[in-house]
């Protein structure tokens, strides 16, 4: 299968280059290849399988609606598996938000729902501009791939959108202002507050401004929770929608239900899709009622009615609150942080553990040269390959992510067990050591 579909398949073809294997059989965190090798599986479909690979809860909602014969594509056409999936979400919206919040099901994936945003907002304000953020990740399609800030995924191609404008993000480990920590994230603030006031600035109040709370493909950076609301205040004050991007975040994976509640902020539009659609591909833009310009039809697509995406989004929903899984979700994150910080303090090769929830980071540095001033080492993205190759042959699979694909990702199932926490770092230590 492989070397067939290495001949076949596009140039761009991406795991298999480091993984090489034929996947048979998915169950919770666990994936077994046609050989019957057994690996740990802590990429989740990027972050998508927040209960982990074919739950019982998953599989049984699939067939329920099979069993149904309800039509599988429906458009935007109203259906109980739909009227089901929004009384669901809502219900995890907080009060205020959800008694004048709107929801549009977009096509089956993330950057949909992006492209969706950026429409509303320009229709809404009537205004071009956008702000975004330094290693922000929201897309492929041209419009999310211009707001997005990781220059690693553009790979130099021009982008359709030429006035975004690209904003410090609180990365703290490698400031872009100099400045660790929350003071220099202030900095930032004061920045955009100047770049907003000065007419001298040349800038114009944007169409709205995106951001993701933990940058995900950037490297799990979370923004510290005073940032965030500071963020959220500057947006208020100059009427600038502001677009959480929680395509990664949502779901309890960062240890709340919807990232934005660790800074007990709203957004004016949440976008959602990975775990959303609880293993299939779905995307929604959820907003407050006072952005909804458009007219009937202004905003349309073929897949926007995936019966089986939303039975199977409602029932992780439904399972996830049952069962407590964000409170677990931010056990676990604590454990396998503490234990990575461990790994940490016995090799040389690791420069910080950092993330929210069950999105962490493990950013992998070069020791042998010289710190910067403020003792940062530079990035090492060959050791991280490396050690994603060591953890591999050793049955874990992880993900490489941020600006210079230096940062091991751990995502695994929401669901993962103290038992499976021990052994991932377990084979994380051997690889790295
Ligand atoms: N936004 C964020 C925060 C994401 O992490 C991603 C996917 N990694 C996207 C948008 C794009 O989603 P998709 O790949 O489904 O288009």
């Amino acid at each position: 299968y492989l070397a067939n579909q290495e001949k076949r398949e596009s140039n761009t073809r991406y795991y298999p280059r480091h993984m090489p294997i034929v996947l048979k059989e998915g169950n919770g965190i666990k994936i077994k290849d046609v050989n019957g090798n057994e690996y740990y599986d802590c990429l989740s479909g990027a972050g998508t399988l927040a209960l982990g690979h074919n739950h019982p809860v998953v599989v049984e909602a699939i067939q329920k609606v099979l069993d149904s014969k309800l039509p599988l594509h429906t458009l935007d056409f109203a259906t109980p598996v739909k009227d089901d999936f929004i009384e669901e979400l809502f219900a995890h919206l907080p009060d205020r938000f959800r008694s004048r919040a709107k929801i549009l099901f977009c096509g089956p994936t993330g950057a949909d729902a992006v492209e969706a945003a950026l429409k509303l907002v320009k229709t809404a304000t009537g205004r071009r501009s956008l702000f975004s953020f330094h290693g922000g990740y929201h897309g492929m399609t041209q419009g999310a791939l211009s707001l997005t800030g990781n220059l690693h995924a553009k790979q130099r191609v021009s982008t359709s959108m030429n006035d975004v404008h690209f904003l410090p993000y609180p990365y703290s480990y490698r400031c872009f202002f100099g400045q660790g920590g929350l003071a220099g994230a202030q900095t930032g603030i004061h920045y955009i507050q100047q770049v907003l006031s000065d007419p001298e600035s040349g800038i114009v109040p944007p169409a709205g401004m995106i951001l993701e709370l933990v940058q995900g493909e950037g490297g799990a950076i979370p923004a510290p929770v005073e940032w965030i609301r500071s963020i959220r205040s500057l947006t208020r004050q100059h009427k600038i929608p502001l677009i959480v991007d929680e395509i990664q975040t949502g779901l309890g994976r960062t240890g709340k239900f919807f990232a934005f509640e660790h800074a007990d902020i709203e957004p004016d539009v949440l976008l959602l899709s990975k775990a959303v659609g609880g293993s299939l591909p779905l995307s929604v833009v959820v907003y407050h009622e006072s952005l909804d310009v458009w007219t009937p039809g202004a905003h349309d697509g073929t897949f926007r009615g995936n019966q089986l995406a939303m039975a199977t989004g409602a029932a992780t929903m439904r399972f996830i609150e049952e069962n407590h899984i964000v409170a677990h979700t931010e056990k676990m994150g604590q454990k396998l942080q503490r234990q990575l910080m461990d790994v940490q303090k016995a090799t040389r090769s690791i420069g910080e553990v950092r993330g929210r929830g069950l999105m962490i980071g493990v950013e992998i540095v070069d020791q042998q040269q010289e710190p910067d001033q403020l003792g940062t080492y530079p990035a090492h993205p060959r050791l991280a390959r490396q050690i994603q190759k060591e953890c591999f042959k050793r049955g874990l699979i992880l993900e490489l992510g941020g600006r210079n694909e230096c940062v091991a990702r751990f995502l695994p199932p929401l669901i993962v067990t103290d038992d499976e926490i021990d052994l991932i770092t377990d084979r994380f230590g051997q690889a790295v050591i």
